[in-house]
């Protein structure tokens, strides 16, 4: 059978536990009175027995025959009750008292063996143990009735105790029970006990806040993603929509159709990047890794944006060391890192800046710096840069040459950098420009 709770089974254990203490005690207790009457009746009986040799020596030497018996007698009579004394001598004597021996089931005897003269005696004496017994009985019975009530109050006790202890479980469970998704905001009671359960519970509370943040990231990212994902779709809706409104020359529809196109391509870029950062929360993004010259992914990545920057009459400046830099990591997730930091070097400038791309490596660390001469970021938004869907009003409402963001690129390249052990930290003066550098730990 399966014990329904830790309250009844610590009710049981107590309680067995108590009447096995309480046995043993029981037992001990009887047996070792037992020992110590019956010692003590032994004790008194051999006293008796040799007095009345004393006394027959003295009364032998003086009174005879007939005479004798009747001292005797008296000698008897003052023994306790149900005392029974039997002599024999080996010439014959005999002497008994009282005359009729009362048959006694429970009797302690002594027998002692004199010689009086020439003759030898035998004396037996005897006395009831009924009184002793009768003790025994009573504290036998004493200690029966006595027994199972101390244990149905001990386990009454028992039972209140552990109760009063694991009522905050209870209440613990049935809090725990009432929490879901939807209102993970709730808290489990802490008994102010400072005992297990109260720690229990707190290390319970912490882990629902955790949980409860996780999902107001995830919920805070799904909602940002769905709003992000709504403009594309308007403006290929619009277009689209309008395009079929009438019959329209060949080149108004092929006008149509790249808008279309180009915002289908933004969408694209925009899951991918969802994609993305939602498979690293997962962390399930499993880059193989292998060692590779940062200096040829930073090449591929400055190349990647050369047409862009000469399109705003940008020179990129690009300084690398003369040796190979080796690390070890994924080349084409290196290669996304800088593309989103080139990409917004290029566009938070006006057009005809430069933007310098410096790799040192030092026995430490290895450094890439992104400098550019554009707008800068304000000390209030510096904090919040690296956050996902972020964008500084700058960014959203002066659409340098209408090169929108979604906000996304700098978390990606957190993410990136972290997975590649290195950091990324940023200087920026606003109306100045901005270094972005990725430091990795050299190995
Ligand atoms: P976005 O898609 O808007 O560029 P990012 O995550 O790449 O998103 O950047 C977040 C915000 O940080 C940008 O909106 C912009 O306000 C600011 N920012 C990033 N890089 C620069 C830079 N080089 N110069 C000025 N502002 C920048």
């Amino acid at each position: 059978m399966r014990t329904r709770s830790i309250q009844f089974r610590l009710t049981v254990w107590y309680a067995l536990v108590l009447a096995g203490a309480l046995t043993l005690f029981g037992g001990l207790v009887w047996i070792s009175l037992r020992q110590r009457l019956t010692s003590e009746l032994q004790e008194n009986l051999r006293d008796s027995a040799s007095r009345f040799e004393a006394y027959m020596r003295r009364e032998v030497r003086e009174v005879s025959g007939l005479e004798l018996k009747v001292e005797m007698e008296e000698f008897c009579q003052a023994l306790p009750d149900s005392s029974y004394l039997e002599l024999r001598g080996s010439r014959g004597f005999e002497f008994r008292y009282p005359e009729q021996r009362r048959p006694d089931r429970t009797l302690q005897t002594v027998r002692r063996n004199f010689q009086i003269g020439q003759e030898d005696f035998t004396l037996d004496m005897g006395t009831s143990s009924a009184a002793i017994d009768h003790t025994l009985n009573l504290l036998g019975i004493l200690l029966l009735t006595l027994f199972p009530a101390v244990i149905v109050l001990a386990c009454a006790g028992g039972a209140w105790l552990s109760r009063r202890a694991l009522k905050p479980v209870d209440e613990i469970t049935a809090a725990a029970r009432a929490i879901g998704i939807e209102n993970l905001s709730r808290r489990l009671p802490v008994p102010d006990t400072g005992d297990e359960i109260e720690r229990l519970a707190e290390v319970w509370n912490t882990m629902l806040a955790r949980l409860e943040s996780a999902v107001t990231t995830l919920s805070q990212f799904a909602a940002d993603a769905s709003h992000e994902l709504r403009t594309p779709l308007a403006v290929i809706r619009t277009s689209a929509e309008l395009a079929l409104r009438r019959l329209r020359e060949p080149e108004a529809y092929r006008e149509s159709l790249a808008e279309v196109a180009a915002e289908a391509e933004r969408m694209t870029q925009l899951v991918e990047d969802l994609l993305f950062l939602a498979r690293s929360d997962a962390r399930t993004v499993g880059l193989p890794l292998a060692p590779f010259d940062l200096r040829d992914a930073v090449r591929d990545a400055v190349a990647e944006v050369r047409d862009l920057a000469l399109n705003r009459h940008m020179e990129m400046r690009l300084t690398l060391p003369p040796d190979p830099v080796t690390v070890t990591g994924n080349r084409a997730a290196t290669r996304r890192l800088y593309l989103a930091l080139l990409d917004n070097a290029i566009k938070y400038s006006p057009p005809a800046r430069p933007v310098n791309v410096t790799l040192t490596a030092t026995a430490q660390q290895i450094t890439v710096a992104i400098e550019d001469f554009g707008i800068g970021i304000a000390a209030t938004d510096l904090p919040n840069i690296f956050q996902r869907f972020y964008r500084a009003d700058k960014a959203r409402t002066g659409s340098l040459d209408g090169h929108g963001g979604h906000g996304l690129g700098l978390s990606l390249a957190e993410t990136l950098a972290r997975a590649h052990g290195a950091t990324i930290a940023v200087k920026s003066v606003e109306g100045e420009g901005s270094v972005f550098s990725v430091s990795y730990p050299q190995a």
